[in-house]
Order: structure tokens, then sequence, then C-alpha cells
């Protein structure tokens, strides 16, 4: 047996010192302490930016679903299988909201075999609509750990050098059946730099701790629904590129969407070049995008033309991912106390009542705690700054 670092018993730690941290109020409620366990680690989100190093801007993710039988527990409401589809919903959005030139595919694992629900593409109403559809697949059997990594292996080692390649794996079971020593696989997707992370929904398994280690990734056991949502939103920002990886310029085009006026003779309905392959809508249609290069028809962007091979983008798209290249720096937080004057959030107009208000650092503006984080997940600019930077 290879020697397992500190960080195995970790755990032990984490759990006594939530005890000490765990104090009852004068009612004797634990309340206000959780309430405060959970604000510490939304703060760490937005605190956590990654600064000046270089991202992964175009990813290769796997997602691979368990489904196996212990995905019918109720310890998430209604059952496991059904909480985790509609957190992936969600996650699915928020992913290509945040990345919108990547890619993600879905492989779902049960009774010791995997396979693809959705293949990596860029559209999300596809995925989405596969994880509609999947709520009622019956969970049976043990997952294949083993059977997920190496499906997902056979599409990623084809990606270009310069993109990431990612696997997340959400794990229920507590045990997993394997055709061979999973031992080899591990190292064959380390020489791959394929990052694999784990939300486990049970405990801590000692192969996945392996995994992860050895391959860059996470590990994370969820708490509750609160605490599996947060989890999964750790995935939506892009990770920092290993410094081994190929940089690379890439020709991208910026189709307008153009559509045939009908009062134009030559104007013909016509099919677009996604449906060759039933990732797109089918149907004759009017409207749509063409390629720059070789002017192939689509109907929804992001896309890779079938014919020449051109990523196509919307620019607003590209534009939603350059805060990831210059974060908002994170504002100050102070004492609600000090605050002299101003009791108003300037964003929300809600009085300043919290334990503490937020400053951003180059206008002086104070926020809520609440808007602090819509600002910094999903605004990613100050709302006061916006003005003073116009002008200048
Ligand atoms: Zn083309
Ligand atoms: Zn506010
Ligand atoms: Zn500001």
């Amino acid at each position: 047996m290879d020697e397992e670092p500190e960080r195995a018993k970790r755990w032990e730690g984490g759990y006594e010192r939530t005890w000490e941290v765990l104090k009852e109020d004068e009612s004797g409620s634990l309340k206000a302490t959780v309430e405060e366990i959970l604000h510490q680690s939304r703060r760490r989100r937005v605190t956590e930016s990654h600064g000046r190093v270089r991202l992964g801007m175009m990813r290769h993710l796997y997602v691979v679903i368990d489904c196996s039988r212990s995905m019918e527990d109720q310890d998430l409401k209604p059952n496991r299988l059904t909480s985790t589809l509609k957190l992936m919903e969600s996650f699915i959005d928020e992913y290509f909201d945040q990345n919108p030139i990547s890619q993600v595919g879905i492989i779902t694992t049960k009774n010791k075999r995997a396979e693809k629900l959705t293949d990596l593409a860029g559209n999300p109403k596809k995925h989405v609509s596969a994880l509609r559809k999947a709520v009622d697949t019956p969970c049976v059997g043990e997952p294949s750990l083993y059977n997920a990594l190496s499906l997902a292996t056979q599409t990623l080692r084809h990606v270009p050098g310069h993109t990431s390649r990612e696997i997340l794996i959400i794990l229920s079971s507590l045990t997993t059946c394997d055709p061979t020593n999973i031992y080899e696989l591990i190292k064959t997707l380390k020489s791959l730099k394929v990052r694999v992370s784990v939300i486990g929904l049970s405990a801590e398994v000692r192969v996945c701790t392996v995994l992860t280690r050895e391959t860059g990734g996470s590990y994370h056991v969820i708490l509750d629904e609160a605490h599996y949502k947060e989890l999964l939103l750790l995935h939506v920002k892009p990770p920092p590129a290993s410094s081994s990886s190929e940089c690379s310029l890439i020709r991208m085009g910026f189709p307008q969407h153009t559509i045939a006026s009908l009062s134009d003779r030559d104007a013909k309905p016509s099919f677009s070049m996604a449906h060759l392959d039933h990732s797109g809508p089918a149907g004759l249609s009017l409207g749509g995008y063409y390629c720059p290069q070789c002017h192939a028809k689509y109907t929804e962007l992001p896309v890779e033309c079938k014919v020449c091979g051109l990523t196509l983008v919307s620019a607003p798209h590209l534009a939603r991912s350059f805060h990831h290249l210059f974060p908002l720096q994170s504002f100050t937080e102070s004492p609600a106390k000090e605050l002299q004057g101003l009791r108003f959030c300037q964003a929300c107009e809600g009085e300043l009542k919290d334990r503490s208000v937020y400053t951003c650092p180059s206008c002086c503006s104070v926020f809520c705690e609440d808007c602090d984080l819509f600002i910094h997940d999903s605004l990613h600019c100050c709302p006061c700054c916006v003005h003073s930077r116009s002008a200048a």
C-alpha cells in the first residue's frame, strides 16, 4: 500500500473544528452558527479569484452521473437522482453562460456499464432535454468508475492540446465494479492531462482520493443540497491551465444572423448543416448564421463549422468570457456599525442591516451581501464604477 498523504484524514480535523465553532445562542438554537458557516463558504467563492494566471478558456468536460441503485436514496429530496438531474440542469446553463466556447458531454453509469447520454457538444438545450428525459431512468446495480472514465477518455484524447480535458464524476455509490486494475487507467489519464474531479454524495472513497490527487482534480463530499449546489458551481469557473498545456491562436468566425427577405425572388428556405448529424433542429428555415469562410448555414451558435472547421461564435458570447481574464476585485468587508451616513445598499436600495457591508475599492460604493454575491457571480462589474469607467 502506498503511503497516505496528510490530507486523507482531513475530514476528522474538519469535523472537530466544526464542533468547536458550533455555539448555541440564547434560545439554544444553532441556526446562527450554521448560517455563519454557509456565509463563510459563499465568501470564499467570491474572494477566490485566480488573479493573473492562464485559464483554460476552451473546455471539454465530461460529466459522469452515477445511476446505480444508491441513487434511489432519499437523503436528498425527492431522491438523489432527481435532485442531481435538477441541479445538473442549472449547472449546464451556468456552465455555458460562463464558458461560451466550451463543450460538455454527459455519461451515465449503472449495472457495471457506462453509456453516453449526450456527446461532447456546445448546445445547452440538447443536454438539458436529455437530462429531463433521464428522470425516469431506473437506478440499478453498481456503477463502474473504470468504464465511465475510459469511455470519456476515448473522446477526450482526441480534443486539441490547447483546450482543457476534464471529467467531473457525481458518485453516489461507495463501491465500483471495474473489469481491470483502475490504477493503470489513472496513469493514462495523468499522461493525457485529463483532470478528474469527484463530488461524492455518500462518503469519501479511497480510490477517488487517489484519482483526483493524481490527475490534479478536486474531491468533495456533499453535506446537504445547498452545499451540493455550491460544489457544482465551483466547476463552472474555468480551471487554471497547467503550465505544460499548449498555447494557440484560434481562428474564429463571428457570423451575424441574416434572414432572406420574402420579397427577394431567389430566397428559398434551406436546411441547417447541424441537422446532418441530428445535433440541431431539423427543418427548413429562411434565416440563419452563415460561416464567413464557406457560407455553410447554421441555426444555432456556438458551433464548429462542419465544412471548414472554423469555430463560429457570437461576439457577445465571447465578450462574456472576458471577465475571467480580468476578474472583478473583491470588495472590502466591514462591519455595518462602522458605516456613517450611508444606510442603504447602492444596488438594491435595501436598508443595510446585515452584520457586514461590502465596499467597492475603486468607487467606495457600499453593497449588501446578496448584491455583493450577485455582482461577483453574475454581473462581473461594479454597477457604480461603470459610469466612471465609460467616462474615462
Ligand atoms: Zn465554414
Ligand atoms: Zn443590496
Ligand atoms: Zn465600484
